[in-house]
């Protein structure tokens, strides 16, 4: 068997692991770079290899640093089947969609900016795929129930286990049968944090030879939740009754919009805030927050509660799903009094970016980062202290206060990470730790071999095939 890390080596996007084995090859993942001036650059060539050779994709969860080039991998040829959990596959028809509205969109925006002809002139700015493009890729997907024993390919067995990271995320184990042996390869995904809202926690798994282990935050802990709910609190309370003002939150449309709304709900529930007016002005948060009351099912216990506690209190607790742009503009007008949830969560993109144009300049409002910021993007410029951001080519003043709250992360910390993996029963023969920055991963290494005693433990390199024996 050989590995090969095509991406989320060192960074956190790109996430794309690529096997080759006795039988054939696959995919582990097809995502996109996302951040900092190379990324459209590695987005237009990871795909550079024969893709008739790969026979299956098996993918861990919808996010687009792990999905968001499903769509280009067909365009460019791939002819195979992609396994995905029920909830990935329903998560991925509006995902890939709108993350091919926004390449078409970027494409033609770049065409009209003067500053870009030179870039067109280099055929650059077409679209890294198109929404035709998405739908064709929907096809490919075949829907797997969680924990049930599948064969994707030729030699090779796997099965889903929740990764409480996202709705419908996975922990994959791939057993790959080799010269008469089986080898088991534990792709990790993104691992979600212990006891945090709507949905399980990760499973543990029990064993594996081969272990790909992600580390977002393989460097630090996590603020406690309650520590996370106090400073929310706190920010809430002063912005909106004693400013005046709005509180920002850019919220990825998956996973953080909903957890968000879950925490608002049970501080209302709890009586530390009254009552909040809460808008989710993202189609495609809205579309996902109504899958994800359709995938009740996947819920922790607590969730199933308070849903029906905000069901009978709707004066309470009043949230709204903005649709259209004219009611999405109008909201610009609003001074105080509403907490607003929009995407991109990292303020690269979409609804958000408006948001801040007329809230940021503005000392009586505030911005609740409750999510990772990757290197070169907005947020981390936010989270960094910047005193001033350029957005729709205007510079603003940062005004606002911007309140970054780390307990809410979807991903596991390093306590958690390091937990999870005490769930293995011995430790694997190669462990490679991938989805961190250089640094995130270099520290989780040695965490790994100092606290667990582990040895065969390394960062994955990019680009560099690794056989194992
Ligand atoms: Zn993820």
């Amino acid at each position: 068997m050989k590995l090969t890390f095509l991406g989320a080596a060192g960074e956190v996007t790109g996430s794309c692991l690529r096997v080759d084995h006795e039988h054939g090859a696959f995919l582990v993942d097809c995502g996109l770079f996302q951040g900092g001036r190379e990324a459209d650059r590695k987005n237009r060539s990871a795909l550079d290899f024969e893709l008739r050779g790969i026979d299956f994709v098996l993918l861990t969860h919808a996010h687009l640093d792990h999905s968001g080039l499903l769509p280009r991998l067909v365009a460019l040829g791939y002819r195979g089947r992609i396994f995905a959990t029920t909830a990935t596959v329903d998560l991925l028809g509006v995902m890939l969609m709108d993350s091919a509205h926004i390449q078409e969109k970027e494409a033609e925006w770049a065409l009209r900016d003067t500053r870009s002809r030179k870039a067109a002139r280099r055929a650059e700015v077409a679209p890294l795929y198109t929404v035709e493009q998405a739908r064709t890729s929907l096809g490919r997907l075949v829907a797997t129930d969680y924990d049930a024993w599948i064969e994707p390919g030729a030699g090779v067995r796997c099965r889903f286990r929740d990764a409480g990271h996202i709705l419908g995320s996975a922990i994959i184990e791939i057993d790959v049968g080799e010269r008469g042996h089986t080898r088991r390869l534990v792709a990790s995904g993104d691992i979600g944090q212990p006891m945090r809202p709507v949905l399980r926690d990760p499973v543990r798994i029990a064993h594996a030879d081969y272990l790909c282990v992600e580390s977002t935050y393989g460097n630090r802990a996590h603020r406690s939740f309650a520590a996370t709910c106090d400073e929310l609190v706190l920010a809430l309370r002063r912005t909106l009754e004693v400013d005046g003002g709005n509180v920002i939150i850019p919220a990825f449309a998956v996973g953080r919009t909903q957890e968000v709304l879950f925490v608002l709900a049970d501080l209302v529930r709890a009586g530390r805030i009254g009552r909040l007016d809460v808008v989710v002005d993202s189609p495609m948060a809205s579309a996902v927050t109504a899958l994800t009351v359709r995938h009740a099912d996947l819920w922790d216990d607590e969730t199933r509660a308070l849903y029906a506690w905000a069901e009978a209190n709707p004066g309470r607790f009043r949230v709204r799903f903005v649709q259209d742009v004219e009611e999405s503009m109008a909201l610009n007008a609003v001074k105080g009094g509403l907490v607003v949830i929009s995407a991109s969560g990292m303020c690269d993109a979409g609804r958000i970016k408006h948001h801040l144009r007329y809230n940021l300049g503005r000392r009586e409002c505030a911005v609740v980062i409750a999510g990772f910021q990757a290197a070169g993007t907005l947020g981390r410029r936010l989270v960094d202290g910047a005193h001033q951001v350029t957005l729709f080519g205007e510079r603003i003043p940062v005004r606002a206060r911007i309140h970054t709250i780390g307990g809410l992360s979807a991903h596991a910390d390093q306590p958690a990470l390091l937990d999870w993996l005490r769930g293995f029963g011995e430790a694997p023969r190669r462990t490679f730790v991938v989805h961190g920055e250089a640094t995130a991963a270099a520290a989780f290494v040695e965490a790994v071999e100092r606290e667990l005693g582990w040895s065969g433990v390394e960062a994955a390199q990019a680009g560099v095939p690794v056989v194992l024996k």
